[in-house]
């Protein structure tokens, strides 16, 4: 078994990108911008954020954290994005999810131009993925291809668990255009493990923790494992485990991303390279 090692990828992907950062200021006579907007203190949300606006600033990016009160308005949060939409000197805008109660957040997230859309959520960056034209990609699930990269995946059977928006879906999508094929399954499929025992490339998005077994699992497949999941450890402290039963899982897949230090760095990674991707084609788009 061989671990596909997000921390590692994710530090040559910011190789790869810290020049072209460069050559950016060189060029523009400003540091390609990343905005966060963060509604509420949900302290998850509070450590992504940081995280997002630290990891920017690491490879020479500016990035600004705005954060409102959690009674925000809707069009409050709107003219946030509309300022920042309008703002040339922002590149990438990013509204963190979940929104407080109270706010509807589909207008916000369609509110987003679609050019500075670096989550990839907008319903134009979603059609345009969908009928395989360039688009901003939504970063986990570009996270879990760049992991893939080397490995091959045309004419494999792939099942993706989990058809959310922001992960199940877009994946499959990235893994039909690679020539994959794809069965999305989820929380009304049939006979998952079995379904997974068919499994060539095996994507874990479920969001409950070590429920991939083992025995789920073809002999020499590639996992992949997308879930965050906080659990109790030892001492009383916490740990973050994945939506697969690493220590089972290894024994029989041939390559797996492990958690932490999998698909989450690789996250991170995938926003700057689409911050970097929207400044760079908006300015050569005017
Ligand atoms: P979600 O809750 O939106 O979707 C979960 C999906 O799992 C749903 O489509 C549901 O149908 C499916 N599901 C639930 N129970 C199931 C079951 N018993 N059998 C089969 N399918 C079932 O979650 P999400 O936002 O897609 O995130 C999934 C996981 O990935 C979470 O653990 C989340 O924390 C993690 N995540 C990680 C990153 C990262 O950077 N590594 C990014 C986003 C999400």
């Amino acid at each position: 078994m061989a671990l596909l090692d997000g921390k590692l990828l994710a530090a040559e992907l910011r190789a790869e990108l810290a020049p072209r950062v460069a050559a950016f200021v060189q060029a523009h006579g400003r540091k390609p911008g990343l905005d966060v907007v963060l509604v509420g203190e949900d302290p998850a949300s509070v450590v992504y954020t940081r995280n997002k606006e630290k990891a920017a600033q690491d490879l020479g990016m500016r990035s600004t954290l705005h954060r409102l009160p959690k009674a925000a308005t809707q069009a409050e949060v709107l003219a946030r994005i509309e300022s920042l939409n309008s703002d040339d000197a922002v590149d990438g805008i990013l509204v963190q999810l979940p929104l407080p109660e109270g706010l509807d957040p589909t207008p916000i997230v369609e509110a987003v131009r679609v050019d500075k859309d670096v989550d990839g959520f907008h319903p134009v960056n979603v059609g345009l993925l969908s009928l395989g034209r360039n688009a901003l990609v939504a970063c986990t699930p570009q996270g879990c291809m760049r992991l893939l990269r080397g490995l091959d995946v045309r004419g494999k059977h792939t099942v993706v668990i989990g058809r959310s928006n922001i992960v199940g879906k877009p994946m499959a999508q990235l893994l039909l255009a690679a020539d994959a094929t794809v069965t999305v399954a989820h929380s009304k499929t049939r006979g998952l493990p079995e379904l997974c025992q068919t499994a060539d490339i095996l994507v874990a998005a479920i969001g409950r923790p070590e429920f991939v077994r083992g025995s789920w699992i073809k002999p020499g497949a590639i996992v992949l494992d997308v879930g965050i999941n906080r659990v109790d450890g030892e001492g009383g402290k916490s740990r973050l485990v994945g939506d697969v039963a690493f220590a089972e899982a290894e024994a029989i897949a041939s390559y797996i991303s492990p958690v932490p230090g999998g698909v989450g760095p690789m996250t991170i990674a995938c926003l700057l390279a689409n911050t970097l991707q929207a400044a760079e084609s908006r300015l050569v788009n005017r």
